[in-house]
């Protein structure tokens, strides 16, 4: 199946990172999001983060005017409807993706393939709620999407072959490596990372450690090249609350059972590097923490 225009919703930290991976690897890339400053602010981040790779030598600079000019920036989502691909990358809310997906469903070519960056929400599920879940995929990228080789792709029970076997090479294309994983919460890598980043916040919470020596000890420790309360912030804490309650709620076990801190925090709008502030401060030149 030919795959050369490619949608994403959601402009967010992983939808201006999907658009960037796409454009550069030749697709044309139509990015929507409901806000414009976010579309805005994506197209600009976009443009930066591809002068850093020129700057580096990674690509030319014709390579970084080349994918800048395949990406459209759109406010209406109607005007997916002409991709042959189209990836979900919205908040991490089941309500919001459904209600995006049903919008977009009037749109739609029959041939295009529907996928999701969730990070834990069912593919089967979310599937279901569309006219193909034949046609429905988890397409699920790291954090931050330039820089990470792994693509998870997440196969719903009613996925047909053709549509992995077809998002399976869109990831060799991008240059990525793909690892399979069945449609149970949180899949493969947030399955094992999440409770490991909640004990993190259980070990802060029961004052254990601070999060300095949290960090400190899984870095120098465990050789993780990141501390598990740092990496929490990057990824987003309403992203790791929103994986724990699926994980929770999917599994029913109670060593799912989020951390009343984490939950505190999501609570306060400390989300972490997004709003400046979560278990560092970075308002200034350097993250702070915090506790
Ligand atoms: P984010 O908060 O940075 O961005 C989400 C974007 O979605 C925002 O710009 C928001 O305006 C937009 N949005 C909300 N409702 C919308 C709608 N109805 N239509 C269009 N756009 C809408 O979040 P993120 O970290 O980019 O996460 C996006 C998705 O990617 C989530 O499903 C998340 O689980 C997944 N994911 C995140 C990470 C991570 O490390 N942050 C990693 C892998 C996957």
């Amino acid at each position: 199946m030919d795959i050369s225009t490619v949608g994403v919703i959601g402009a967010g930290q992983m939808g201006n990172g999907i658009a960037h991976v796409f454009a550069l690897a030749g697709y044309d890339v139509l990015l929507t999001d409901v806000s414009e400053d976010a579309l805005k602010a994506a197209v600009s981040l976009i443009d930066r983060n591809l002068e850093r790779q020129v700057s580096r030598e990674k690509i030319s600079a014709d390579d970084k005017a080349a994918a800048m000019a395949r990406i459209t920036a759109t406010g209406k989502l109607a005007d997916l409807g002409q991709c042959d691909l189209v990836i979900e990358a919205a908040t991490e809310q089941e309500a919001v993706k459904v209600a995006i997906f049903k919008e977009l469903l009037e749109h739609l070519q029959p041939h295009t393939i529907l996928t999701s960056n969730t990070s834990s929400i069912s593919i089967t599920r979310l599937a279901a709620g569309t006219d193909r879940p034949g046609k429905f995929l988890g397409f699920h990228f790291m954090n931050p999407v330039p820089l990470m080789q792994l693509v998870e792709l997440i196969r719903g029970i009613a996925t047909d072959d053709e549509t992995y076997k077809a998002c399976l090479n869109v990831v060799e294309r991008l240059g990525k490596t793909a690892a399979t994983a069945q449609d149970f919460p949180a899949f493969i890598v947030n399955r094992i990372l999440m409770p490991m980043i909640n004990e993190a916040v259980y070990t802060l919470f029961e004052g254990v450690g601070s999060v300095e020596s949290i960090d400190l000890s899984m870095r120098l420790g465990t050789n993780h090249p990141m501390g598990p309360l740092e990496l929490a912030d990057f990824i987003g804490l309403d992203t790791c609350l929103a994986i724990m309650h699926v994980l929770h709620d999917g599994l029913g076990d109670t060593k799912y059972r989020a951390c009343p801190l984490l939950t505190k925090y999501v609570e306060a709008g400390w989300l972490g590097r997004k709003t400046k502030r979560g278990f560092y401060d970075y308002s200034g030149d350097t993250p702070v923490p915090t506790r």
